[in-house]
């Protein structure tokens, strides 16, 4: 069945986290791998880029411009110079490379695009301007040696100020030496001068690039590790689904939003029917294992920016928000009906002898004078409606909203079934 077909005009303002790919099991995988290699298995490792881009921006944004300014000034001192040889024609080449280059980045880092196209857009271009660098400095090198300074400044940004990761700078850096080697050889450096220099460099290269590897080593276990407690404090053990605790705070939020953008919220109260029978005859494992494929069913069914939250024991409890009365029931009911298709033998349920759940429902537009925990509590009495009625069923009942407040509100007459 369709995941996005009911309020697909909603407004998206359930953060990422609820809905987020990496699990508990893609973190500790990762960590039982080792990060020895610098690389992730693709969800965990687009997470981690993610937070290291946003990590590295401030660094990003200072490398860069100063890398413009350099092209600026590299063009400004060619220009102002005597008139332009072949000699100072290569050498302005390479700084028009080195300045175009720089442009794109300290724009891209300056951007809204930042978090999505930098890293690609520095690793495609960091190569050419890191061979521009290069074969400049060979061009101009002098037996003072300064050029081999700037050499090993450009290597240490590249390892650690670029915003690159080490995969993504190495490239750079094999361009950047091999492009000084070729160019020293073409303008007949002098050896020793030739030597001094390209060993120098390779030091550098050595020495940051082994520092560069074991900072992100220790990142990526810290960023495996934070993962782990993060989604430890939001998810229930059992199921992985939202804790209640997590659940709270996210009703909280949606509250709000549904009040400023005066869209309905939707609470689905799902207990299970006759659990205690069902342990009582099937033992508490196979309990367990009925709680992990209701969690699943209802995780399938409901569109992905729905909360689906383990409320304690054998009850769940669905928030969706932006649907109109009409959708949420709809969706309620299909969340009984796939519970109902997973045919779980249960020979202590009396009408179906299967595996069943009663959900009660509230659709509620936040408005003076009602409350988060009232909703609750009406979608709580039409779970009871439901559990009263035969169990197996949907209950919404609009109940009377300006008494939506926790401890006052008592609908007066038995819920209205659906379905
Ligand atoms: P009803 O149809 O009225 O909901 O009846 P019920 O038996 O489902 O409800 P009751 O509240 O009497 O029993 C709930 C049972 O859920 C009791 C408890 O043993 C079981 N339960 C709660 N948490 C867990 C759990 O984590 N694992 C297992 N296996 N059982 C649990
Ligand atoms: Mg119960
Ligand atoms: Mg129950």
């Amino acid at each position: 069945m369709s995941k996005r077909r009911l309020g697909t005009d909603a407004p998206m303002v359930v953060a990422a986290t609820d809905t987020q790919s990496v699990t508990a099991t893609d973190y500790a995988s990762a960590l039982e791998h080792g990060t020895n290699w610098l690389r992730f298995e693709p969800p965990v490792e687009a997470a981690f880029r993610h937070s290291h881009i946003m990590r590295v921006r401030t660094q990003a944004r200072f490398w860069q411009s100063l890398q413009l300014t350099v092209g600026l000034a590299g063009i400004g001192m060619i220009l102002a110079g005597p008139s332009l040889d072949s000699g100072r024609m290569l050498l302005l080449a390479c700084n028009v490379v080195h300045l175009s280059v720089s442009v794109a980045l300290v724009l891209m880092a300056f951007s809204r695009a930042y978090a999505s196209s930098y890293l690609w857009l520095a690793t495609i271009m960091t190569p050419f301007r890191a061979a521009a660098a290069a074969v400049a400095v060979a061009a101009i090198i002098d037996a003072g040696s300064s050029g081999t300074a700037v050499m090993t400044i450009n290597m240490f940004g590249l390892l650690f100020f670029s915003g690159l990761l080490l995969r993504q700078a190495l490239p750079a850096a094999m361009v950047m030496i091999v492009s000084f080697v070729a160019a020293l050889i073409v303008f007949e450096v002098p050896a020793v001068l030739a030597a001094y220099s390209v060993t120098s460099l390779l030091l550098v290269f050595g020495l940051a690039g082994y520092v560069a590897w074991d900072m992100q080593r220790a990142a990526r276990v810290a960023f495996l590790e934070n993962g782990l407690t993060r989604v430890d404090a939001t998810r229930d053990a059992l199921t992985g689904l939202v804790n209640r605790r997590h659940l709270d705070s996210r009703l909280a939020t949606l509250w709000q939003t549904s009040a400023e953008e005066r869209q309905p919220l939707t609470v689905l109260l799902i207990d299970v029917d006759h659990f205690k029978a069902y342990n009582d005859g099937y033992g508490h494992q196979a309990g367990d294992e009925v709680l992990r494929r209701v969690a699943r069913t209802m995780r399938t069914v409901a569109r992905e920016r729905d909360i689906v939250a383990r409320f304690g024991g054998e009850e769940f409890v669905l928030l969706a928000y932006g649907l109109k009365e009409q959708e949420a029931e709809t969706l309620a009911n299909e969340l009984r009906r796939a519970v109902e298709a997973l045919a779980i033998p249960h020979l202590g349920a009396p009408a179906i002898g299967k595996i069943s759940v009663s959900i009660g429902g509230a659709c509620v537009v936040p408005l003076p004078g009602r409350s988060a925990a009232g909703v609750l509590q009406l979608a709580d009495q039409n779970l009871y409606a439901a559990k009263r009625q035969g169990r197996n069923q949907v209950v919404f009942h609009a109940g009377e909203y300006e008494m939506m407040q926790t401890g006052v509100f008592k609908s007066p007459g038995p819920g209205r079934a659906s379905d």
